[in-house]
């Protein structure tokens, strides 16, 4: 292999190390976001199922209190019932019975709705509380990880920086200039390897004498549709 695609290959892995600490950048604070976001979530889930217990407690123990209510309120009127003496008396109170009647009915019904929701609050608050704690402690250690990625870009940036720049001192200004004209306006691989005698980049089939010139790796050979730079492999190319 020529000397300068050895090289010219370390400084495309660099390349391609400070393009994803750049993006890095960006998705890493999203993925804290989202990290974040989840423990939120599951913290709110539980708080709201904690609310509605206990509202629900309270309807139930009120309603429990009104039933009793009505019930003495109904043993008072069939009391009366033993002392009624016109039939207009007997019509007025058998309508106040059957009314409070209907209405502990209607009690009764809230009540285990009452009890029904917080049987299934019962159910569901284990399950979030250990979900939430589970989700706090691990999202945590996660975040932490990430926290020390952000932090380290930096510095790791700035040592590829100083690869790259060492690196670069080795290459000749013109090829420099091609690989850099190529990244600028292809983007990803620079120096790709030759497969099927084509390019393996955009495929472009590569002339016999080219792929000689490629393999012979007296000069660097650059591809003519789409400009990147060919190198021969055995393992690959053959
Ligand atoms: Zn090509």
């Amino acid at each position: 292999m020529h000397s300068d695609i050895e090289l010219l290959l370390k400084l495309q892995v660099i390349d391609y190390d400070l393009g994803e600490l750049e993006r890095s950048k960006e998705y890493l604070p999203d993925m804290m976001d989202n990290l974040n976001n989840e423990i939120k979530d599951i913290q709110k889930k539980l708080d709201e199922a904690t609310t509605a217990r206990e509202e629900a407690n309270l309807s139930q123990k009120s309603m429990e209190l009104e039933i009793k209510v009505k019930e003495a309120e109904l043993q008072k009127y069939q009391q009366q019932m033993m002392s009624i003496k016109t039939n207009k008396e007997y019509d007025a109170l058998v309508a106040q019975i059957d009314a409070v009647k209907t209405e502990i009915t209607v009690m009764k019904q809230q009540e285990t709705e009452s009890m029904e929701t917080i049987e299934k609050l019962e159910n569901e608050i284990p399950d979030l509380t250990r979900k939430n704690i589970e989700t706090k402690e691990n999202n945590a250690k996660q975040l932490e990880i990430l926290q020390e990625k952000i932090d380290s870009i930096g510095d790791t940036m700035t040592s590829k920086e100083d690869s790259r720049q060492a690196i670069l001192l080795k290459i000749p200004k013109p090829t420099v200039s091609i690989y850099e004209r190529v990244r600028k306006g292809k983007g990803g691989a620079v120096v790709v390897v030759v497969k099927k005698r084509s390019c393996s980049a955009c495929n472009k089939a590569l002339t016999p004498k080219k792929v000689q010139e490629i393999r012979r790796s007296e000069r660097i050979s650059t591809c003519e549709s789409c400009g990147r730079m060919l190198y021969w492999d055995d393992d690959v190319s053959l």
